[in-house]
This record gives structure tokens, sequence and C-alpha cells, in this order.
């Protein structure tokens, strides 16, 4: 591992300036980069691996004072930060009335990372991509600009279906992005000049030519909140993967709905495991406004979400992997006690 400076910030200024003044920029790899460090379960991963090489690490954990509460006040709910992703999944009533949060962070990751880890580092993790884990491998336009992408012709079984470029291929891993994108969150950044929302779906960028820039984040700007307006106690959160358990998604669906008589008046779709970034399906919510729910009704959506998935040598399965696991959850969602 290589050496780097190691600060600890007070409070919001004090992160922000450390973080703008280390000439921070948007790629992991310049050297001069600094980095916000909260629970440290993937940037030291990282770090180790020398794929994310800071010359600075500011830890912001002691900012948790302000940025890690769970409030929910009448019909909104503002989840900072650094909550951890242990205590927002055992909230009960973040379980009563937004399943599709709590179940999304508890089928992440193990218990001991949950503890570890908050809500804005879990949102901000790097692809599983074991070419851009590996820096033996040289061709990674997203860890080297330019050099090429390993995993086009190599072996991409965990790599995207929807989204992709012909730069990169590479899954957005987590599984709590799915739940924000689906439930319309905003995300509230802080920086130098103060604080600013934006919708959540805005936050990661598809690679397209520019796979190393994942995010809309400025240099030295950290997240400190997530809003959700209204509640959603009709919501899953179902994730296929290779074992029960400590596993990424080989597929995932976070579905909203609000069913009125059999009659679904919204849902919101969004797919993980399949896409470069937390991907919001409108063309399956599309079909299903305004329709008396049934299986075939599923099946349609399901199709929809997926008409435009591009499938490669080793992951031409997650097509109709993900095709189902959007029918089983829309059918959850439909029929579960709320
Ligand atoms: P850190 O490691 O501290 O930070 C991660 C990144 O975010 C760093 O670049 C850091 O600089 C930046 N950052 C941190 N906080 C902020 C902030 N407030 N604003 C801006 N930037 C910030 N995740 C899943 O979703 N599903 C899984 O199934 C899953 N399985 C896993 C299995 C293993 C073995 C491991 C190691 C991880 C797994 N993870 C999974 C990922 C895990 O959830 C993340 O590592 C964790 O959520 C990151 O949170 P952290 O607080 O530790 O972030
Ligand atoms: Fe790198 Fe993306 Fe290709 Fe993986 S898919 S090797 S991250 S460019």
């Amino acid at each position: 591992m290589r050496s780097f400076s190691y600060q600890r910030a007070a409070d919001a200024g004090a992160a922000v300036s450390a973080l703008a003044s280390s000439a921070s920029d948007n790629n992991p790899l310049t050297l001069a980069t600094a980095q916000p460090l909260a629970g440290g379960t993937t940037l030291i991963d990282l770090m180790k691996l020398d794929v994310m090489r800071p010359a600075t690490v500011v830890d912001i954990n002691a900012l948790a004072r302000s940025w890690s509460a769970i409030d929910l006040g009448g019909d909104n709910l503002r989840l900072g930060a650094l909550a951890k992703m242990s205590d927002v999944a055992a909230n009960p009533e973040i379980q009563r009335n937004y399943p599709i949060i709590a179940n999304s962070l508890k089928l992440a990751a193990s218990p001991q990372l949950r503890n570890m880890a908050t809500l804005g580092g879990n949102v901000m993790q790097r692809t599983r991509c074991s070419y851009f884990r590996d820096i033996s491998y040289e061709n990674c336009n997203k860890r080297n600009p330019g050099s090429g992408c390993a995993a086009m012709d190599g072996f991409n079984r965990m790599h995207a279906v929807l989204g992709t470029s012909d730069q990169c291929i590479a899954t957005y891993p987590g599984d709590f992005a799915q739940a924000l994108v689906a439930l319309d969150a905003t995300v509230e950044i802080t920086g130098k000049s103060g604080t600013r929302s934006l919708p959540f779906a805005q936050l990661h960028k598809p690679p397209g030519n520019s796979p190393e820039i994942e995010t809309t984040l400025q240099p030295g700007e950290l997240i400190s909140a997530f809003a959700i307006s209204g509640r959603w106690p009709r919501s899953v959160y179902l994730k296929a993967r290779d074992r029960q358990s400590y596993e990424f998604a080989l597929s995932s669906a976070a579905i909203a709905l609000d069913v009125q008589d059999g009659v679904i008046r919204d849902a919101r779709i969004a797919l993980g495991g399949v896409a470069t970034v937390p991907w919001r399906a409108r063309e399956a919510e599309a079909l299903l406004k305004g329709q008396q729910f049934d299986d075939s009704l599923a099946r349609h959506a399901a199709d929809a979400a997926f008409a435009d998935a591009k499938g490669r040598r080793h992951n031409t399965y997650k097509i109709a992997l993900g095709r189902r696991v959007v029918a089983r959850a829309l059918q959850q969602a439909v029929t579960m006690e709320i």
C-alpha cells in the first residue's frame, strides 16, 4: 500500500476545505486526489489493491454527529449520509414504510460490513469488474483512460447488459441506490459554496466515452443526505445472486407500487446487477400504470424493462434472469400484506 496523508475533519467545513485544498479531482487514480473516508470498506480495499491512490485521506466520521440521523417527519424521509447501513435496515419505521430500503440494505454485503459501512459510501462504491480491481490488467478504460476494455472480449459473466458503451460494460454493484432511484429520491450535496440538491438519478453517470468519471459530484463535494417524499409501504427489493448471502446481485429489482382495487395507480421500477448505473425501467412502469394486475401484465412489463438489453458472450443469461426477477418482484409487491 502506498503512503498517504491522513486528516481527521472536525466538521463539514473542515472536511470540504481539506478535500478541496488537496486538489482532488474526479479521477481516483490521480496521485494528488484527496478522498473522503467513511466506513472505509471500499476505499481501504481499493487502496490495498493499488487501484485507488489518494495522496490524502480525509476522515469524515466526526461529521456523523450531524449527518447520521434517520428523520421520518410527516410523509418525508431524510437519511444522513453517515448513517450506518445496519442502523437504517433495522429501523422499524423504515421496515414498515419503506421495505424497499430496508431490504436493499439488509441483502447487501455481510453484517460486519453493514455495521461499518455508511449510506454515502455505499452509493459511491466502485464497480466489482475484476479487470478494474486487478492492476495487472492494463486494458481498463475506467482505471486507465484510453487503454481499452479487457472485459469486452474477456470473462464478462458479471457485466452489464443495459447502459453500456464501447468503452466500458462494468456493472454498478450496489443495492441501496436502486431503492433511491425507484423512489425518486434527491441527494443533498455539501461543497465549498454550500449545499445543493439534485435528483439521485442524476448522481451516477453512464460510462459513455469517459468511464473514469462515475458521478456528477464536483471535486471536494460530499454527499450529506438523501431525501424521499411520500411513504411506500407496498415496495420490495428482490435480489438474485450466486449464493444467498454476502454476494453482489446478478440481477435485482426495486419496485414500489400504489395499488387500489387491484388496479396499479403508480409503479416505480429500478434494476440492479444488470446495468452500468442504477437503472430506472420507465417503459415497464408505463405499461403497468392504470392496469389491472395479472401474471401476463407482469411478464409484459418485465420484457419491456429489458427491451434494449445487449448481452455478450458470458452475460446473456442476465436478460432472461432479469425478466424473471422483475416479474416475481411485481407479484410480491402486488400481493404483499400492508
Ligand atoms: P468508504 O469505503 O469509506 O467510501 C467509499 C467511497 O465513497 C470512497 O471513494 C469514499 O471516498 C467515498 N465516500 C464515502 N463517503 C462519502 C460521502 N459522504 N460523500 C462522497 N463520497 C464519499 N454493497 C452492496 O450494496 N451490496 C453487496 O452485496 C455488497 N457486498 C459486498 C461484499 C464485500 C466482500 C465487500 C467488501 C463490500 C460489499 N459491498 C456491497 C460494498 C459495501 O456495501 C461498501 O463497501 C460500503 O457500503 C461502502 O461504505 P463505506 O462507508 O465503507 O465507504
Ligand atoms: Fe475497465 Fe469497464 Fe472494461 Fe471493466 S468493463 S475492464 S471497468 S473499462
